[in-house]
């Protein structure tokens, strides 16, 4: 769906597959007003905006902005490491928590109050990185009972490190009730293409 992806600059975690490093500093971005964001959306008038990092929920503005873009007549979703509560997000906005996997390096900040905050129209993703970190997701799967048609569970393989193949043989022998997701702008544009 054409998109309009707002990118906040800054994230505290480091982990292991990350595949926008050029937005972890704090300073690599240009500083825009809120007011200036929600202008380009409009002028962009796509049917989806996306509002990923970084993290966005280090911002001390991200709720500001969430509120604001809830306002327009577009699907707006934030994409977050789920390291942060969801807790201030509006209702409508989608939340996409990115549970961290142990391949990640940093799963102990996991905020795991956001399973229970989580409603229908958000989704869990789970980027692994290894068998390991399929089966713990497995196991966290079946233990809080997720993988519903209203809040879907998305595995998604680390680029290079797991094979989409392999994942899906997993999934189908396990049954396990999740989607399997690529990086489709890596399978589109090449894994290097930045800004897509
Ligand atoms: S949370 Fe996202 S932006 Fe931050 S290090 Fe992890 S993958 Fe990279």
């Amino acid at each position: 769906m054409p998109c309009t992806l707002i990118r906040m600059a800054g994230c505290p975690l480091r982990c292991s597959y990350c595949d926008t490093p050029q937005a972890i500093p704090t300073d690599s971005g240009n500083w825009l007003a809120i007011d200036a964001i929600i202008r380009r959306v409009r002028e962009t008038n796509r049917p989806l905006v996306l509002v990923t990092g970084g993290e966005p929920l280090a911002q001390r503005y991200c709720i500001e902005l969430l509120k604001q873009l809830s306002g327009l007549d577009c699907i707006v979703q934030l994409e977050t490491s789920g390291a942060y509560s969801i807790q201030a997000v509006p209702s409508d906005i989608h939340r996409i928590v990115d549970f961290k996997t142990p391949g990640s390096g940093e799963d102990q900040r996991n905020c795991m109050q956001n399973l229970e905050l989580l409603t229908a129209g958000d989704e869990i993703k789970l980027v692994l990185t290894s068998r390991m970190d399929y089966e713990w997701a497995r196991d966290f799967i079946r233990k809080n009972h997720l993988g519903s048609n209203d809040i879907p569970v998305l595995l998604s393989p680390a680029w290079g490190e797991v094979a989409a193949s392999d994942l899906c043989e997993w999934v189908l022998k396990d049954g396990l009730p999740v989607r399997v997701q690529v990086q489709m702008h890596k399978t589109i544009w090449g894994p290097e293409a930045e800004g897509v």
